[in-house]
């Protein structure tokens, strides 16, 4: 007998607006959507930001047979869950088949997604229109407390406090349950309690974490979103296991991002901040749940045999330290004084060498000039290079 596994992958984790600022590239700036393939196949996307259209141009389609129908549950209608429709390739293909879930806006009436739809694709807002769209749709309308089952997995709705409303969704599998609540502000005390009853005993709860407590408190008071804290006390209260902090600020860098990350794991045992390119599986033997990054995220990488000292924590939260040899290295970038002037966005050939574990070791690499500044030594200019190859 094989052990049910699922697989949940984050292909947009930014809230409100995408952004290709570099200093946000490591969570990565798509906005919102996610996929859960269920133990029994069964393929769900959750919301339908720009990272969407990144899992449209990696659509496997088992076999090369018939596509598998794919259940897409959409929260809500704000531009960064519903942004990625349009460029999701396999909409336009005839054999996908596609069921979409979300519910009856009251600004939008009968079919508000199908409308949606419509709206974004009408002129001259997109090149070409629905009739492009060859895969089949249905969508089905659903409210908070509605409750069904596709396949072996129960998927239950609750509403959650957010500017002309947001759904949250449980789906449980065989191999654990997935809550997800993006999109929501605590304050509401009926709705904090469906918030409640959607991470009840989770395995993995996503959460809303865009602002930091104090922001919370003050200057973003009312915007509808939440921060790590309340996803922190939400968890504890109602006994889920991990907590996934979601729909990052645009104006959040990864060094921010850490810091909100590190603040979370002091007061929570099990908590990830959500990444571009994340995936966790749950209810491999073992560990019920592990979190993998796939090297899709990282940059260029090299063979390497360097010295190296390395200090930590353990998972067990104890410090470590320890000697090794760097193996193999990822380079993004390097600052290089140079006597010559270069040309802004050219190419340079750089070849380093350090010390390694069978003598000097040296590495070619090509960069692309994107920074110059005077030097810190006199006649000498400061080059920045990205690694390309
Ligand atoms: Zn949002
Ligand atoms: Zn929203």
């Amino acid at each position: 007998m094989t052990v049910p596994i699922a697989k949940l992958s984050f292909w947009g984790v930014r809230g409100s607006t995408p952004t290709v600022d570099p200093a946000t590239w490591r969570y990565g700036g798509n906005t919102p959507c996610l996929e859960l393939i269920a133990p029994d196949g069964t393929q769900f996307i959750l919301d339908c930001g720009t990272g969407l259209r990144m899992l449209g141009s990696r659509w496997a389609t088992p076999n090369g047979g018939k596509a598998p129908e794919t259940q897409i549950l959409v929260t809500h209608y704000h531009w960064d869950h519903i942004q990625g429709i349009p460029f999701f390739s396999p909409l336009y293909v005839e054999n996908n088949e596609f069921h979409f879930y979300s519910f009856r806006s009251k600004y939008l009436g009968r079919d508000s997604l199908k409308q949606v739809f419509e709206a974004q694709m009408a002129l001259p807002y997109f090149p070409v229109d629905m009739s492009a769209m060859n895969a089949k749709r249905k969508f089905k309308e659903m409210d908070g407390g509605d409750t069904f089952k596709v396949g072996e997995n129960k998927i239950t709705a609750r509403w959650l406090n957010h500017p002309q409303g947001c759904l949250g969704f449980r789906i449980e599998t065989p191999a654990g349950t997935v809550a997800y609540a993006t999109d929501n502000e605590p304050g509401d005390p009926k709705l904090d309690e469906s918030l409640r009853e959607l991470a009840a005993g989770a395995d993995i709860f996503i959460n809303d974490a865009q602002f930091t407590p104090e922001q919370l408190e003050t200057t973003r008071k009312g915007w509808g979103h939440s921060s790590w804290l309340e996803g922190v006390k939400v968890a504890r209260h109602a006994g889920a296991k991990t907590l996934v902090l979601f729909h990052h600020d645009p104006d959040s860098t990864d060094r921010m991002v850490d810091s909100i990350l590190r603040q979370a794991r002091e007061e929570f045992d099990s908590v990830y901040a959500a990444s571009e390119g994340m995936v966790i599986t749950l209810g491999a033997p073992g560990d019920r749940v592990q979190a993998h990054m796939p090297g899709t995220r990282t940059a260029l990488r090299r063979e390497a045999q360097f010295h190296a000292k390395v200090c930590g924590v353990t998972e067990g939260g104890k410090d470590f330290e320890e000697e090794t040899i760097v193996r193999d290295i990822s380079l993004q970038g390097a600052l290089i004084s140079l006597k010559h002037l270069p040309r802004l966005q050219s190419e340079l050939q750089v070849t380093m060498e350090a010390p390694g574990a069978d003598g000097v070791q040296a590495m070619n690499l090509r960069g692309y000039v994107v920074r110059i500044e005077a030097g810190p030594e006199k006649g000498h200019v400061a080059v920045g290079v990205v690694f390309t190859d």
